[in-house]
C-alpha cells in the first residue's frame, strides 16, 4: 500500500478520501506532530500548497509524498463568498450555515445556485509539485438543513441532479459526485500511472 500524507487535521476528510483510495492501493495518513499551515493564499491552489509543504516540513516518519486539498463553497449570490474562507466564516458549522442561510433570506429560487471547489496539490518531500487536480460540484442552497452526513455545509447543499442535500448522500455517493471525489479519481488516476 501506497502511503501519502493528507496535509490535514480533519479524520472526516482522510476517511472520506481512503473510501475511494485504498481499493487503488493508496492509503492517506495524517502529517505529524507540528502541522500547522497558515492559509494566506489567493487562491485554491495557493492553500493547497502550503498545506502541503506545512506537512512535508514537520515530516519526522521518512514518507516522501504530501497531498493537500483546500476546498469551499462559492455562492453566486454572494459573488462567491465564503469561498476561500469557508472554514473561518463563522467560529463554528452551526453558525456558518445560519450566517449563510440568512445572508440568502432575500434571494429568490433561481439565484441560490452555489458550487463546492476542491483543489488538490501533490509534492514531494523537497516542496516540488508532482500533480495538481481541481474537482467542482454544481448545486443551490436550500431553505434548512436536512440529512446527518458529511460535514460543514453538507445539510445546506443541493446537489444539481439529485433533489438531495450533500448530507442525504451515504460516503459513496457523495465520492461519485463531490467536488473532492472528482479531483481525487483524477488524482488517483495519475498516481496509478506514475512511478510512485
Ligand atoms: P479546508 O479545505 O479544510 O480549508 O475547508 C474549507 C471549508 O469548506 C470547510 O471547513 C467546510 O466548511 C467547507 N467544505 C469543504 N468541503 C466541504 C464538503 O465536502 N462539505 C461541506 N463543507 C465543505
Amino acid at each position: 500500500m501506497l502511503k501519502i500524507v493528507l496535509a490535514t487535521s480533519n479524520e472526516h476528510k482522510i476517511r472520506e478520501i481512503n473510501t475511494v483510495s485504498i481499493p487503488f492501493g493508496i492509503e492517506f495518513v495524517l502529517p505529524d506532530e507540528g502541522f500547522n499551515p497558515i492559509e494566506d493564499g489567493s487562491t485554491f491552489e495557493e492553500n493547497s500548497y502550503a498545506k502541503a509543504l506545512a506537512a512535508a516540513q514537520c515530516e519526522k516518519s521518512g514518507r516522501n509524498y504530501f497531498m493537500a486539498d483546500d476546498s469551499g463553497l462559492c455562492v453566486d449570490f454572494l459573488n462567491g463568498a465564503p469561498g476561500l474562507k469557508s472554514a473561518r466564516y463563522a467560529p463554528c458549522t452551526q453558525e456558518r450555515i445560519e450566517k449563510l442561510l440568512c445572508a440568502l433570506k432575500d434571494a429568490r429560487e433561481n439565484e441560490r445556485s452555489a458550487r463546492f471547489i476542491c483543489s488538490l496539490v501533490l509534492i514531494d518531500k523537497t516542496g516540488s509539485i508532482l500533480n495538481k487536480t481541481t474537482g467542482i460540484c454544481k448545486g443551490k442552497i436550500g431553505h434548512t438543513q436536512c440529512g446527518k452526513g458529511g460535514f460543514g455545509y453538507d445539510p445546506v447543499f443541493i446537489v444539481d441532479g439529485k433533489n438531495k442535500t450533500m448530507a442525504e448522500l451515504d460516503e459513496n455517493e457523495k465520492n461519485l459526485v463531490s467536488h473532492r471525489g472528482r479531483a481525487l479519481m483524477d488524482m488517483l488516476m495519475w498516481i496509478k500511472c506514475s512511478d510512485l
